[in-house]
């Protein structure tokens, strides 16, 4: 039986996705940068995503915090749509404060961690800012379903690395068979539990097959489903009062 449930945050409680294209629209319509001769939002988007993953990837060697990778990312999409890009610093900021007090939850969340809650403990390992993960749960009333958060940005080690989850682990006092992990990234999640020792379910909503030789021990493709697997996981060990308790 688990002792402890440790979550990926984004696109697996929370859908990053959502949130950060209204964060996005939000903030273009604030700086009335839709209302530009020849502005296009679905333009914006297809340039905007490529430089701002690329100054994410990067953020960590060229030493850059959130509102560099922000303000460049805004510079250079408006650049190259022959936009004016004077107002990227601004724009940085007036983002992050959307971003930061927006919830968009996966479907099913709420009712997956009402049901866990008091039966594990729970924590988050998750690759992102600190400020924006523990606002944005605040904002959805989540935030009081986790014993601890673990944001690369605060610890200083990102999935995969073993060593977060390490921290994890030691932080709830456990082995690491004895914590089940929930994520969503084959190449985050999955690679950093398999490293660390820890089981490992892939949230896979869209069903896709993993490659050969990637063999999660269990794979959900809906948060309720996760809510049988435990108690299965508990019938297994003949612990049948939980079951009777989780349904
Ligand atoms: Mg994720």
């Amino acid at each position: 039986m688990y002792k402890a449930i440790l979550f990926d945050l984004d696109n697996t409680l929370l859908d990053y996705s959502c949130s950060e294209q209204e964060s996005l629209r939000r903030m273009l319509e604030h700086h009335q940068l839709n209302l530009l001769e020849g502005f296009q939002w679905e333009q914006f988007r297809e340039v905007f995503a490529p430089i701002n993953w690329m100054y994410w990837v990067e953020r960590n060697e060229r030493k850059l915090n959130i509102m560099q990778v922000l303000d460049y990312s805004f510079r250079d999409t408006l650049l190259q749509m022959g936009q004016d890009h004077s107002a990227s610093t601004d724009m940085a900021g007036t983002y992050w404060r959307l971003f930061c007090s927006t919830c968009h939850v996966i479907e099913g969340t709420q009712h997956l961690l009402a049901r866990l809650h008091g039966r594990y403990p729970m924590g988050i390992i998750s690759n992102g800012i600190g400020e924006a993960q523990r606002s944005r749960l605040k904002t959805g009333g989540l935030e009081h379903y986790f014993d601890h958060l673990f944001v690369s940005d605060e610890i200083g080690f990102w999935k995969p690395d073993r060593q977060i989850f390490d921290r994890a682990v030691d932080t709830f006092g456990l082995r690491h068979d004895e914590v089940l992990f929930v994520g969503d990234s084959l190449q985050d999640d999955y690679h950093g539990a398999l490293g660390a020792g820890i089981d490992f379910c892939y949230f896979n909503p869209g069903g896709s097959r993993p490659e050969d030789g990637i063999r999660p021990k269990y794979s959900i493709q809906s948060l309720s489903q996760l809510i049988a697997l435990l108690a299965l996981n508990n019938e297994e060990r003949g612990e049948q009062h939980e079951i009777q308790t989780l349904y």
